[in-house]
């Protein structure tokens, strides 16, 4: 039997760890429009099309607000994550087996905040099996798919060499920096990319690739 050459596991949240299409989303998106309709007096009807100009440009809305608005990150992100997440999670007892078969540290590597990360984490039960959460105050001024916030993850994590790491993600734009530093890439969900090594429908079957094999 070979060891796993994998030493360190990245996963996003968000859409990764649970489905994208489970609600949480769409809850999270109504208030950063409510937000930016009340506190911001951005005209509601130009909303959609300008969340889709900062994602494309920014990689989230809060980091072309921060470029674009006087914003108070703080307050937004505290806002737009206020959700109760009992209505959308429960403890996944599947996902912790699963993550319980991969014996190497894993970290969550989000554009979204630590707060928001650790109440989704404690929602599926699976809070204890993480080592660290990189998070959008970790990466300063940037955010995933920024390759600056790749490098720096690697630091965060302690992993010399990107080739031992493992990147999951359910974002298909996020993937392409890993794949260039050199890490392992797994898409998670229906979405396509030609930096993923590896795709799979669902978290499920992470610990089932070769990569672990
Ligand atoms: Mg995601």
């Amino acid at each position: 039997m070979t060891l796993s050459p994998v030493t360190h596991i990245l996963l996003d949240l968000d859409g990764t760890l649970y489905p994208k299409d489970n609600g949480i989303w769409e809850e999270i998106s109504r208030r950063m429009e409510h937000y930016m309709a009340e506190v911001l007096a951005i005209p509601p009807a130009t909303i959609p099309a300008l969340r889709q100009n900062y994602f494309l440009n920014y990689g989230t809305t809060l980091r072309g607000l921060q470029h674009n608005y006087n914003l108070d990150s703080e307050a937004y992100l505290a806002y737009v994550h206020d959700i109760d997440l009992s209505r959308y999670l429960e403890p996944d007892s599947r996902l912790r087996r699963v993550l319980l078969d991969l014996p190497q540290p894993k970290f969550i590597f989000t554009n979204a905040d630590r707060d928001h990360s650790l109440r989704i984490l404690t929602a599926l039960g699976i809070q204890d099996l993480f080592n660290g959460i990189f998070d959008v105050w970790a990466m300063q001024y940037n955010n995933k798919p920024h390759p600056e916030v790749y490098t720096q993850a690697l630091d965060f994590i302690g992993a010399g060499d990107p080739s031992s790491c493992v990147f999951v993600e359910d974002t298909p734009h996020n993937l392409p920096p890993a794949h260039e530093l050199g890490m392992h890439t797994v898409l998670v969900g229906t979405g396509t990319s030609a930096a993923a090594d590896y795709t799979v429908t669902t978290i499920y079957e992470l610990s089932s690739l070769p990569l672990f094999r």
